[in-house]
């Protein structure tokens, strides 16, 4: 039998071929006396002007997103202040390799000072010092290997910096130690349609070059896995991938059950990338981006174009807009107070309208005003409900300006339980399933250690949106589900099966959902949803759907 690791599948998709490593970033040797400043001086400068022309040259290589990433270090490389600390540090008495040590970390230290954007790219300063180090060291600078063929990347967690330059004709797929669905490896993955599995133990142990089988479905790596399956496991993955090419129309499943495929939008410009054009509609318009880095509230104008834009490129598709989400992993400077000791369990989503009100019936108002401008389907819900009062009260503030269809997110599992109560205040529910499963498990969303708990597979998070499904049905109100699971193709087949009405996930992840929908008729969908919730856990209940459904 050959031996199979377990970890969670976050990118569906089958690869196989020999396992490398990422290069492990230098370790920084004993600091040796410096004889001759002048050169030592030098041989750092070299080195930092070496890593800022190697980022240019893979800035140049890159296109999108990755050469954004990729220029804007090589620009922190080329930083002229960082010669000069480097110098001072040298004439203080540290050789080449603890002088970039030395002026990275105090330019760390700044950026840390700094706060928001700054805050964020310290990683990227830890990554420019480890190839600083490394090219002084004369040793390989950290990162993807290159061993000339294909192969399946494995690391204990990928930085921005080495996922930006991820070829997808030379990696086969990701298997991570570290991470969680919702961390960068498993964005990067699925935005390249790479197969990919976190919190995968072990896999750091194999030596570079043992072949490796990884399902990106079920989460498992099967080491030295013999060649009959591998044929066949490839075979079927080339048809997967011919059928997720010609994906097209609206969501079915193979006997005709209509769910519609919808789209988690930040700005209007997602829904003419991949995917969404083939969208049935909006499922999710995050309006944080409109309100974040601001002193102070955007103006009506401002919110009636943006939603204007939004409407336009939805063009008649239904267009469910959320109500501002600040707080918590979304903080925004001109609501918040900083008096919060634990603010996910603060002030934050709606309920930020019982300080500031007239921010909530501003945004309804823009909403309304470009709806009516446009002609559009436009739906409105709010994040963070806890109580069917709160969900009336919304509603009532949606009527109040004119919005004809008002529902809320089903984020907290005091909602869930009361799913019935809800409904019959308000038009839909939607499930957002990265909130529920953080506070049904109290487990931070953000926190890659506590990744098994926030696995959207978890039979008790099943359950919560099958009670809400129920509640739905028989009030005879849609119930969507708009956070991570949604993406999922394994698992959209359990959510149809529980009776959710609409799944909303990144536009690129809706063609594979469209084809494992139409692969399965709506009573295999319920078959499969018993199975996941019988299961003892999440692993347990994604193996054996995925094992029973392909
Ligand atoms: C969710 O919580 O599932 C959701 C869709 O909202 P967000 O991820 O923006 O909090
Ligand atoms: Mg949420």
């Amino acid at each position: 039998m050959a031996e199979v690791l377990h970890g969670i599948g976050v990118s569906p998709g089958f690869a196989a071929g020999p396992v490398h490593r990422l290069t492990p970033p230098p370790n920084l040797p004993a600091p040796v006396p410096v004889a001759d400043v002048a050169a030592e001086i030098a041989r750092a400068a070299a080195a930092l002007a070496n890593v800022a022309a190697d980022l240019t040259r893979r800035a140049a290589a890159a296109s999108g997103p990755a050469a954004e990433i990729l220029s804007a270090q090589a620009m922190m490389a080329d930083d002229p202040v960082l010669p000069d600390a480097v110098a001072d540090a040298v004439r203080g008495g540290d050789d080449a390799v603890h002088a970039i040590d030395r002026a990275l970390a105090a330019h760390r230290r700044a950026f840390e000072a700094a706060g928001g954007y700054l805050a964020e790219r310290v990683a990227d300063l830890d990554d420019l010092r480890d190839r600083a180090v490394a090219v002084c060291l004369g040793q390989p600078m950290p990162g993807i290997p290159d061993p000339g063929h294909p192969f399946v990347l494995a690391a204990r967690d990928l930085a921005p910096a080495d996922t930006a330059g991820l070829d997808p004709a030379r990696v086969l797929a990701l298997v991570t130690e570290a991470g969680g669905p919702t961390s960068h490896t498993a964005i990067v993955a699925r935005s390249l349609g790479l197969p990919a599995v976190v919190r995968c133990e072990g896999v750091l142990t194999l030596h570079d070059g043992v072949m490796v089988a990884v399902d990106g479905a079920t989460g498992q790596v099967e080491v030295d896995p013999d060649s009959a399956t591998v044929r066949e496991r490839r075979e079927r993955e080339i048809g997967r991938r011919a059928a997720i090419a010609r994906s097209a129309g609206p969501g079915r499943t193979a006997d005709g059950h209509a769910v519609a495929l919808l789209a988690n939008i930040g700005s209007a410009g997602d829904l003419t990338g991949e995917g969404g054009a083939g969208a049935e509609g909006v499922g999710l318009f995050r309006t944080e981006l409109l309100y974040l880095d601001r002193a102070t509230a955007p103006t009506p104008a401002e919110q009636v174009a943006t939603y204007t834009e939004v409407f336009a490129a939805a063009a008649g598709r239904r267009t469910v807009i959320r109500t501002l989400d600040a707080g918590a992993d979304k903080p925004l400077p001109f609501v918040h107070h900083d008096d919060e000791p634990n603010p996910a369990l603060g002030v934050r989503g709606l309920r930020l309208a019982r300080r500031h009100p007239d921010v909530l019936d501003s945004q309804l108002a823009a909403i309304a005003e470009a709806a009516r401008a446009t002609g559009a389907d436009a739906w409105v819900m709010a994040p963070m409900v806890s109580t069917a009062a709160e969900a009336a009260d919304f509603v009532g503030r949606c009527r109040a300006v004119g919005l004809p269809r008002a529902g809320v997110m089903v984020e907290v599992p005091a909602a869930a339980l009361r799913a019935a109560a809800l409904v019959q205040v308000v038009d839909f529910l939607s499930i957002g399933t990265n909130d529920l499963s953080q506070y049904t498990f109290a487990a931070d969303r953000q926190c890659g250690e506590l990744a098994e708990l926030l696995d959207p597979w978890q039979p008790v998070l099943l359950q919560l949106i099958a009670a809400c499904a129920a509640a739905g049905r028989e009030a005879g109100r849609p119930v969507g589900v708009c956070g991570e699971a949604a993406a999922d193709p394994g698992l959209s087949l359990v959510l149809v099966g529980l009776g959710i009405t609409s799944l909303s996930m990144s536009p690129r992840s809706i063609p594979a959902v469209r084809e494992a929908l139409a692969a399965h008729t709506l009573a295999e969908c319920r078959a499969l949803s018993e199975v996941a919730l019988a299961a003892p856990d999440a692993t347990a209940a994604r193996v054996e759907v995925i094992g029973t459904s392909s």
